[in-house]
This record gives C-alpha cells, sequence and structure tokens, in this order.
C-alpha cells in the first residue's frame, strides 16, 4: 500500500518574490500561552514582509531533535512526526505527505529561515504542542498544560474495563497517545506536565487493573501506567469535557472460567502419556500362528511385549503394564477392558501374522476402523478367531460385521490419535534393517474394541515366512522392534501431550 500524496495549496495566496533586507537585530520573542511568560528569544530575520524564524533556533529552544546538512541543504526536525525542510523550497515533507507553504524556506551564511506564519500551521501536528504565531507582537506562544490529577475511576464492564482520569484542565485527543508493554497499558499525555501523583488513587475495585503509575516522562510528557491482568482486545479513548476526563475503554479478553480450566486440565490429564498398556497377543491355550519352523506367536508377542516394557520404561520413565506377563489365556475383551481400568494412555496390542504365501513379509500396522483391503479384513478375522478359545462367545455375538464396526468408532474418540499414532510406529519400524513396511491400515479387531485410549495392533512380521520368522525369535531384532516402537511413542508423546 502506498500513502498518500497530498499537495496543500492555499488559494489565494501567491508565492511571493521576496527582496531580502536583513534586520540582523530581529528575534522573536517565544512565551507561554497561559502564563504570557518570556521563555527565549529566537533568531529570526525580516523579508518581504514576513518574519523568518532561525529553524536550528526553533528547535533547540523547543528541545526538538534536528539534524542539518549545510551541503544538501536540507533541515530535519523529528518529533511526533518527522518533519523534511528544504533550503529555497517552499515545500515541507511531513512523514510521506507534501505540504506546501506560500513562500520558500531562506538560506543564508549556513542557517535556514523559515516564514513562522506559514511554518507553523503546516507542522503543527508533527509537534507534541500547540504553537501560536502573532506576527504584530512577534511572538511565538507555546502552550503547555499544567494539569493536575483530580481523580481515577476504574470500573470493571461486562467483557473489559473503563478508566476515567479526570485531569484538571483539557488536553486535546490529538495529545493522548496510548501504547501496550508487558502488561502495562500506557497513556502518555503529551505537552502536559502534570502533577499530584499521589491523587492517581483507584476509586472503586477493579479485578482488571491491578496496578497504576504516573510518571512525568519528560518536561513535556506525563505518562500515567496501568497494569492489566488480561490481554487488550480492543481500546477506545474519548474526552469530556467540565469536568474533563480521559475516558478510556479497554475489551479485554475473556478470563477463562474456572470450569473450563478444570476442563483444559482434565483434557491434558488425558493426554498425558504416563501409562502405556502392552498386549502380548494370544496366550495359554490360544498359541496364536504357528510359524514355519513351529515357533508360537504366542511365545514371540511377549518376548517383544517384555522388550517393549523395558525399553519404555528405561528411555520415557513411563509405566508400562502387560495385559499378561506370562503364558495364560486372556480373553480379548479383558485385555481392553484392564487397560480402561488401569487408565493406560496408550494399548499396543501386539502379534505376528500368518499367510499361505510364504513369501509375503514385513509389519503391517493396524488401527481400529473399517477394513479397506480384503487383507486387513482376513487378519481381523484370524485375529478376532480367538473368540474360538473363549468360554463366553455370545460376549461378541453380532459384533462380527459392519455393526461391529459403527459400534466400535462409536465408542472410539480416538480414532484420529490411533491413526496418528499408527503412522509414527509405522515409520520408526521401517527404518530398522531390512525393514519393510506392508503399511497402516484399519480393521475391525476385537481386542481394540472399547480401548478409551488411542490404540493399535501391530503386526510385527510374518511366521509363515522363514526370514521373518528367524527374525522375530532373535533377542536383538526384538529389542530393535521394542525400540523402534518406543520411538514412535515419544513422537506421539511429544505430540498429543500439552504442555503448560
Ligand atoms: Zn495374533
Amino acid at each position: 500500500m502506498t500513502r498518500r500524496t497530498k499537495i496543500l495549496i492555499r488559494p489565494g495566496v501567491c508565492l511571493l518574490f521576496l527582496m531580502v533586507s536583513l534586520s540582523p537585530a530581529d528575534e522573536i520573542v517565544l512565551i507561554h500561552q497561559t502564563t504570557g511568560e518570556r521563555l527565549a528569544g529566537l533568531n529570526a530575520i525580516r523579508a518581504g514582509g514576513y518574519d523568518f524564524i532561525s529553524l536550528a533556533d526553533f528547535a533547540q529552544t523547543l528541545d526538538l531533535p534536528y539534524t542539518q546538512n549545510t551541503l544538501l541543504k536540507t533541515f530535519q526536525i523529528k518529533s511526533r512526526k518527522t518533519i523534511h525542510i528544504l533550503a529555497l523550497n517552499p515545500f515541507i515533507r511531513v512523514d510521506e505527505e507534501i505540504r506546501q507553504m506560500p513562500v520558500s524556506v531562506l538560506y543564508l551564511n549556513g542557517r535556514f529561515y523559515a516564514p513562522v506564519l506559514f511554518l507553523l500551521p503546516c507542522i503543527q501536528d508533527a509537534l507534541p504542542f500547540p504553537l501560536a504565531y502573532h506576527p504584530e507582537r512577534q511572538e511565538m506562544a507555546v502552550s503547555t498544560y499544567h494539569a493536575q490529577v483530580q481523580g481515577l475511576t476504574i470500573e470493571d464492564k461486562q467483557n473489559g474495563v473503563l478508566i476515567r482520569l479526570r485531569l484538571s484542565e483539557s488536553v486535546p485527543l490529538s495529545n493522548i497517545y496510548t501504547s501496550e508493554s508487558n502488561g502495562w497499558f500506557y497513556v502518555d499525555v503529551y505537552a502536559g506536565e502534570i502533577e499530584n501523583a499521589a491523587a492517581l488513587q483507584i476509586e472503586g475495585k477493579s479485578s482488571i487493573v491491578t496496578q497504576t503509575m504516573k510518571v512525568q516522562l519528560s518536561k513535556d510528557t506525563a505518562r500515567f501506567g496501568f497494569r492489566l491482568n488480561r490481554t487488550i482486545k480492543e481500546k477506545n479513548i474519548r474526552l469530556q469535557e467540565q469536568p474533563f476526563e480521559i475516558i478510556i475503554s479497554l475489551r479485554t479478553l475473556e478470563q477463562v472460567p474456572a470450569n473450563l480450566l478444570a476442563e483444559l486440565t482434565r483434557e491434558r490429564e488425558k493426554w498425558k502419556i504416563d501409562l502405556v498398556i502392552i498386549d502380548p497377543g494370544h496366550g495359554g491355550k490360544d498359541p496364536g500362528t504357528i510359524g514355519v519352523s513351529g515357533y508360537y506367536e504366542k511365545h514371540l508377542t511377549l518376548a517383544i511385549a517384555k522388550e517393549l516394557k523395558a525399553e519404555l520404561e528405561r528411555q520415557l520413565k513411563i509405566k508400562v503394564l502387560l495385559t499378561r506377563d506370562a503364558d495364560v489365556f486372556v480373553p480379548l475383551q479383558e485385555r481392553t477392558q484392564f487397560a480402561n481400568r488401569k487408565n493406560g494412555k496408550l494399548f499396543i496390542s501386539l502379534h505376528v501374522d500368518s499367510n499361505p504365501n510364504k513369501n509375503l513379509h514385513g509389519h503391517t500396522v493396524y488401527f481400529m476402523g473399517p477394513a479397506k483391503t480384503d487383507e486387513a479384513r482376513r487378519v481381523a478375522q484370524y485375529e478376532n478367531s480367538v473368540i474360538e478359545y473363549e468360554d463366553s462367545k455370545k460376549k461378541y455375538a453380532g459384533l462380527s460385521d459392519a455393526a461391529f464396526i459403527l459400534a466400535a468408532n462409536a465408542s472410539n474418540s480416538f480414532n484420529k490419535e490411533s491413526q496418528d499414532f499408527a503412522d509414527l510406529v509405522d515409520k520408526q519400524l521401517s527404518h530398522l534393517p531390512r525393514a519393510h513396511s506392508i503399511g497402516v491400515r484399519q480393521a475391525g479387531f476385537y481386542v481394540l474394541y472399547g480401548a478409551s485410549m488411542p490404540n493399535l495392533l501391530i503386526e510385527t512380521g510374518f511366521a509363515s515366512n522363514r526370514q521373518d520368522e528367524k527374525r522375530l525369535k532373535d533377542k536383538a531384532t526384538q529389542r530393535a522392534i521394542a525400540k523402534a516402537i518406543t520411538q514412535g511413542v515419544r513422537e506421539f508423546k511429544e505430540r498429543y501431550e500439552m504442555v503448560n
């Protein structure tokens, strides 16, 4: 966005050709508007019927920072805005705005002189105080405020706070500036010497403004500070006369209600991954799949589970419980019930795959959901078939179809998280030497049904594949798998645990 450039040309005033007739003794007197007190004499010259004031004197006397370049013949005053003045030129740039005086700035003996009558209206908004020129008396009057603080009222409103600062004298709105820093809201009154800081006592109670302060920043600026315990969303300032009041309304962000805070704490607790439930598949009378060289899935899953427990505890200092730590039979439903009862934060069910195609190898990470492929459905059906060993098969009656998935998904509010968790674990397992990822899949597993935590089922490899079976019974591979899953848990924990 470009700034609008405005050229102000006063109608009816022609550019004058000036006959410079110097009157070196001339000076313009700076007086105080209210008291009439003489403050200073400023070097000036008279030319073409106008008074030209020395810009250096002007800036120095009024304590305005300035720079001049006698080579480029430029003069710059930095105040509320930056004023750029060029010798022998009627144009003045105030920030990005070009303004025009009817006569040019003079340059004599290395000094800049500006026609004071035209200069002041051109730069008034860039100055911190009002200045008026009285040509008949060759006087420049400066107005400053000597206000007294008469009171401060702070009222909490529905969605913010209302601050009323009562002063003994009025100050134009253009002289009031606000800023925010480190929880403080500041109101700066330019051209104001404001006395009686002791009077800055809050009338009324506020739970939002916790502290106030008043400081005279310079002889021209008084600062009022308000410390807020909330974030300001919107501010509005207006003035009121008789009595003069600066009225500041601050809309603040709503404070989090206590019940929501409690809810957030509960939510944080929910995601604090401090207990992982590992479920070694099968066990006891249920051997699971039987490998090419006769290894039982139930033994491999328990061995990996024990490695995983050790890694999680050692690396992440997480408490770990196993649904079984011996060769015993545990019904599928009891495994998730155990996890829920213990308030586990993650549920990892470990298994070993099998397929009539002996060439199939690699790992698959499953999360609960409707099977998208026949293979996923086949694996779920196999793992679910364990219920044949269970005494009370009717627990699952009618659940082995779409209704089961629907019920499972409805009861499992951690579907998205489970999928994320599955992705992270799959990525880590894929990094293992000679790894082959079949991918992340979803299927309906009874063992995951009803788990009230992110959960997944890992088919760590194929017992039906000679190489996979050999690797899976190898202690080093079991540990490598455990480490990879641990890394997945670490990443999931970093992603989901809420920090304060
Ligand atoms: Zn299994």
